[in-house]
């Protein structure tokens, strides 16, 4: 009997000891919080898988950062109106890939949205609205068409001089699919890549269960409203709750249309479901440019793609197929 109870000890600690566990580090990547969780046998396994996925999120935003001087966005940016610029093709790739989305989405989503920049702030610092010349004039050299791109040359070329390219709702989302994709291919069985609330998941936690993803309320940010199970795939939210500016009591997120150069406002969050991050974090953002109505209309003719909308008095919309059990 008293052996057997060793037995049954010895057994337990051995599976301590070999038993999968979840490894998680959190630490400031392209300017944002990570979270990165890795399933691993032990310790040493997962911090070397957790260095492998920083490494792949560093190497990508040396890529596609328009503040880095030397990135070849950079590069791309002080050639508009004067060259075309050859670059890696994976960055070329990428925009390729964004201008699909800008097409999908009419212009809603668009990354030469980014000679905005220098005109809306939205650390607290702006306490009135820029006048609607210098609006007009930025808004002027934003068009997702004049972005020129030849792929036997590998080259971009930005047709109007002082245009420019900003991969801030997308380049998280393609982060984080990449790092996925890099830990898959390392034998790593399960995991999370959380980038600020651009999260991927594959595998299943290892007591077997899915991975479930907490949706935050905006209208209190430390409460979530659900909880939703979600295996190898990713969700997005985009929320004004962080970066947004108010005038005369208006709220305006850090969103802004393309089209207009305006701000967006009337919506809170948005959070998308779609087989990739970089997909999903693209279109929270165009939702929010779509409005709800449009936004909605567009998501339900995407196959695989879903989408929680929370307007500004917390009103919650989805699209057709997605059911959520409320907290
Ligand atoms: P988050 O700040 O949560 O990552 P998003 O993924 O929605 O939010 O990205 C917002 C960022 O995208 C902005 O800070 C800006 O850099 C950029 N951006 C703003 N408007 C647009 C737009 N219409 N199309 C593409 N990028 C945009
Ligand atoms: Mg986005």
């Amino acid at each position: 009997m008293k052996k057997g109870l060793f037995l049954f000890g010895l057994l337990m600690f051995c599976n301590a000891l070999t038993g999968q566990r979840t490894y998680t580090r959190t630490l400031k990547l392209m300017g944002s919080r990570f979270d990165l969780t890795v399933v691993a046998p032990d310790s040493l396994t997962g911090v070397l898988h957790i260095n492998i996925a920083i490494a792949e999120i560093t190497r990508i935003e040396r890529l596609i950062s328009s503040w880095d001087p030397a990135s070849q966005t950079s590069e791309i940016n002080g050639k508009a109106g004067i060259d075309p610029v050859k670059v890696d093709r994976e960055l070329f790739d990428l925009i390729d890939r964004a201008l699909g989305i800008s097409n999908l989405t009419d212009g809603a989503f668009d990354i030469s949205y980014a000679s905005m920049d220098p005109i809306w702030k939205f650390d607290g610092s702006m306490d009135k609205m820029p006048s609607e010349d210098i609006i007009k004039a930025a808004v002027s050299k934003v068009g997702f068409k004049n972005i020129v791109l030849d792929r036997a040359n590998s080259t971009v070329f930005l047709k109007l001089k002082g245009m420019k390219i900003g991969f801030g709702a997308i380049g998280k989302g393609y982060a984080a699919d990449k790092a996925k994709a890099l830990l898959i291919e390392q034998g790593v069985e399960a995991g999370i890549i959380n980038a600020s609330g651009d999260m991927n998941t594959w595998g299943k936690q290892p007591n077997g269960s899915e991975w479930k993803v907490a949706i935050t309320n905006p209208l209190n940010k430390n409460k979530a409203f659900a909880l939703l199970p979600i295996s190898n795939s990713a969700v997005v939210t985009s929320g004004n709750y962080e970066k947004f500016v108010e005038f005369n009591g208006k709220k305006y997120s850090h969103i802004i249309d393309p089209r207009s150069g305006y701000p967006t406002s009337g919506i809170s969050s948005v959070t998308v479901f779609a087989p990739k991050a970089e997909l999903a974090d693209a279109l929270a953002t165009a939702v929010f440019v779509m409005g709800r109505e449009v936004g909605l209309h567009r998501i339900d003719q995407l196959k695989g793609i879903e989408c929680i909308i929370i307007d500004d008095k917390g009103n919650i919309f989805t699209s057709n197929n997605i059911k959520i059990d409320r907290l």
